[in-house]
């Protein structure tokens, strides 16, 4: 017996300030389940007590805040078994609860949780929940980022139930849920969004860390940007990634997470420097831990710390449902280019390969510009993969 209810709202089962605006700065959590099961929730357990009337009632007690539908009961026949991480913070439990059937499985397949602390603490800082330590639960449906308790429902198998989203072969070497649900600690747990509307700073920077990891397993980034471009092929474009604040709107719920993602790995490469930008990462969770925080305040943060004005980039891809194009034509033997299908004034810098040149970044606006280094043809002409555009060559200049 399991329970999951980001969306819904966690009020369907248990009474509760049913918003994102705020959080308990503790949670006590306590299921009375028949003695033949085993009830797991989040945080530390504190007691278990048979009743004498054949129940048993299983006491947690989270110590941090926590948002209501990360609260979960996970009852069921479990086993146990135990692990350590020696991370940046000290020592963390891991503690393990597949269904009994499935222990040589879980096992095996979840000795995945250790390099996926290791790589999210590199690129984000300590996990966030020492006190409360991390488990992983089986549960009858695919996952869901219970805070310190994370739901298992993958089929002990890598992959997104033996898929790979990104289409590139570079999802299949590692557990979708391990991974994806494990981000959220971090991205969603510890940093929630202050409203619904903002959701996407759980799933953008989740659907992110997917690629952080393969860079991580790989040591290879361009197989981490490959990952995540490869999403792309799933955006849809049809309503903006961040929704209206107030009213209960995640915004497009599809989007968040590969559109959000992209739109990250973007900056990354608007940022240009690793170093800086993992910083930045970790700076956010530094900053912001254990808060609820607003899409705005992650905005500004980016932008202040990067050093860059990067508010019209957000705007474009949080904000609109339009991708930028890049226009480009050779006009009496230079190259001319310019940014069309985006708001007034923006002028995003863009890597482009250029015939005999190499990669030369350039500073579209919206108006035509002549780079003033004589070019004899655009044969072999391309934008770079990791921008998030989209490109058309013209015969000439125009409107
Ligand atoms: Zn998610």
């Amino acid at each position: 017996m399991a329970t999951a209810n980001e969306g819904l709202g966690a009020s369907v089962w248990w009474p509760n300030k049913d918003t994102f605006a705020d959080e308990p700065d503790s949670q006590r959590v306590a299921i009375t389940v028949p003695d033949s099961m085993v009830n797991v929730s989040n945080g530390r357990l504190r007691s278990r007590v048979r009743n004498g009337d054949g129940t048993t009632t299983y006491e947690w007690f989270v110590h941090e805040p926590i948002n209501n539908y990360n609260v979960a009961v996970n009852a069921g026949s479990y086993e146990r078994y135990f692990g350590v991480y020696q991370g940046e913070a000290g020592t963390l439990s891991l503690d393990f609860y597949p269904l009994r059937i499935h222990l040589a499985d879980a096992r095996r397949q979840w000795a995945q949780v250790n390099p996926m602390l290791a790589c999210f603490e590199k690129w984000f800082g300590p996990y966030p929940w020492y006190r409360d330590g991390f488990k992983l639960v089986e549960t009858p449906y695919l996952g869901m980022e219970h805070q310190s308790a994370i739901a298992y429902g993958n089929g002990f198998q890598n992959g997104y139930l033996g898929r790979d989203l990104s289409g590139t072969g570079r999802g299949l070497s590692w557990d979708f849920i391990i991974i994806h649900e494990g981000a959220h600690e971090w991205w969603g747990n510890s940093l929630t969004a202050s409203d619904a509307a903002y959701m996407w700073i759980h799933e953008s920077f989740a659907n992110y860390a997917e690629n952080i990891y393969v860079e991580c397993e790989t040591g290879d980034k361009k197989a981490g940007a490959e990952y995540v471009i490869g999403t792309r092929r799933l955006v849809q474009n049809d309503r903006p990634v961040e929704g209206t604040p107030g009213v209960n709107d995640e915004g497009s719920g599809n989007d968040h997470y590969y559109k959000g993602g992209n739109l990250l790995h973007l900056v990354r490469q608007l940022v240009g420097d690793d170093e800086k930008w993992k910083g930045i990462l970790r700076g956010l969770q530094s900053t912001f831990r254990h808060q609820t925080i607003s899409g705005a305040q992650v905005e500004s943060y980016i932008a202040r710390e990067s050093g860059l004005a990067l508010n019209k980039v957000f705007d474009q891809y949080l904000r609109t449902t339009k991708i930028p194009e890049l226009e480009y034509a050779l006009d009496r033997g230079n190259l001319a280019y310019r940014w069309t299908n985006v708001a007034d004034g923006f002028d995003m810098p863009v890597l482009v390969n250029i015939p005999g040149r190499g990669a030369v970044r350039l500073r579209p606006t919206t108006d035509w510009q002549r780079d003033s280094t004589p070019l004899a043809t655009l044969d072999g002409f391309s934008v770079d993969d990791n921008w998030y555009v989209t490109s058309k060559q013209r015969t000439r200049p125009g409107r």
